[in-house]
């Protein structure tokens, strides 16, 4: 059996970051993955130039169960640290919106950067490979200098620590698998019940009939959700699909959303639409109405909505009530669009069984839990990958 210090598992954004900081550490480091290239989600991920990071990152912009867990790595390793090694690979990048920081030219130039990284540090990765299982070494370190067994398809290998960095359950046909909860529950660590996030919502049958054919109509919005832990609004758009509702504010919003409530959009932000019907000699009736809704909402949407929607009359009261529904529109989802279309999976490995400094498991001495697999999930923008980036190099620090 070959021994090394450290075998991280999965070479993702969080398992090549880890793998970086421990080999200059001079750590023997071997990187498993059973893809058969690196790095594969951050290869597809913003639209093919990959949204590293967000300049904006707060914990605040994180959903956990520990809203603070993630303040310590996040702290330890900043935008500003993935800036420099960006910079220092002399890869062009740019703010589109936001805080949101895109490579100019590919995704590809992040996943390069990363595997040179490595090979600077020494680090050896392994493609291709099936992990067959992981298990504390019978005999103790009196006899071997390794805590763990690993075994796989590529063979056995001993190691001081193992990190799992395996990732969450979205987009399977990539190759993404529930292992390292499988492994977090083997070694009897509790898991937050997981479930796709920034995803696209589905309507019910009724609101499916109702909107659908407006598919690819979108507006800006703020979207809020009904019963959310912690009020949070998004402004941005959202977009009308062949199946319920998606777009930046949607996927937002899809992360505190549960199943059975309702989330709230207003359709028309900072607008009091319908102002110039109040005039004193105004004409009201529904042109007026529809020219009004017309100036914030598409045609198309404004014509369905005035149809969905007509005012009860056209008294102050109806037109009031009118307005309201505009800035509130209610929908209960019928479910989400799945693991499938899901850009994270939230939930994952209970922050309480992690030390925050290090993302080493308190019962099990050496073992790991970084990135997606952990409960933290970020927002949309590049908050994810900053997680992965931070919670990665806190545990390559000391694995
Ligand atoms: C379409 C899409 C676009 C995205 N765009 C962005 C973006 O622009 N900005 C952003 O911040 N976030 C984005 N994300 C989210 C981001 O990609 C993830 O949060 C991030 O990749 C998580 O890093 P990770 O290392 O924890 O997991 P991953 O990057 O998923 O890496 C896990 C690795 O483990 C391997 N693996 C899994 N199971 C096994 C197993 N059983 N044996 C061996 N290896 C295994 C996988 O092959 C993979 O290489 C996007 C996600 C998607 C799906």
């Amino acid at each position: 059996m070959q021994s090394v210090d450290v075998v991280v598992l999965g070479a993702g954004a969080a398992g090549l970051m880890c793998a970086i900081e421990a080999g200059r550490r001079g750590r023997r480091v071997l990187v498993f993955d059973h893809a058969d290239r690196i790095g594969k989600k951050i290869l597809i991920s913003g639209g093919g130039r990959c949204n590293f990071t967000n300049i904006h990152c707060r914990a605040e912009s994180f959903l956990s169960n520990n809203p603070h867990f993630a303040k310590s790595a996040l702290a330890r390793f900043t935008p500003a640290d993935f800036i420099a090694l960006v910079e220092k690979h002399k890869i062009q990048y740019h703010e589109k919106t936001l805080g949101q920081l895109f490579c100019d030219r590919s995704a590809q130039d992040i996943v390069n950067m990363l595997e040179r990284e490595c090979r600077e540090a020494n680090v050896r990765i392994v493609t291709g490979t099936k992990i067959a299982s992981v298990d504390e070494a019978k005999n103790t370190a009196a006899e071997h200098s390794y805590r763990f067994v690993v075994e796989t398809s590529s063979g056995s290998f001993g190691a001081t620590s193992v990190v799992v960095a395996t990732g969450g359950l979205s987009i399977p046909k990539m190759g993404a698998t529930g292992f390292g909860y499988q492994l977090a529950e083997q070694f009897g660590l509790g898991i937050v019940p997981y479930r796709p996030a920034l995803v696209p919502l589905v309507f019910d049958p009724h609101d499916h009939e109702r909107w659908c054919d407006l598919s690819g109509v979108s507006a800006e919005v703020i979207a809020s959700a009904d019963g959310a832990k912690r009020p949070v609004k998004f402004r941005e758009k959202m977009l009308i699909t062949h199946r319920g509702l998606s777009g930046p504010a949607i996927l937002q919003i899809s992360s505190y959303w549960q199943p059975g409530k309702a989330i709230e959009l207003d359709l028309a932000p900072d607008a009091r639409v319908l102002a110039s019907l109040y005039a004193g000699n105004a004409r009201r009736d529904r042109s007026m109405a529809l020219a009004a809704v017309k100036s914030v909402l598409s045609t198309r949407l404004a014509e369905r909505w005035l149809t969905v929607f007509p005012p009860a009359g056209w008294s102050n009261i109806a037109l009031d009530k009118f307005e309201r529904d505009l800035h509130a529109w209610k929908i209960v989802p019928a479910g989400t669009e799945g693991y499938a279309k899901a850009e994270v999976t939230a939930g994952g490995v209970d922050t309480a069984e992690l030390d925050a400094k290090t993302m080493e498991s308190r019962r099990v001495p050496g073992l790991y839990f970084i990135g997606e697999v952990v409960d933290v999930t970020g927002w949309l923008g590049g908050y994810n990958f900053q997680w992965a980036w931070a919670s990665g190099a806190s545990a390559g620090r000391v694995a």
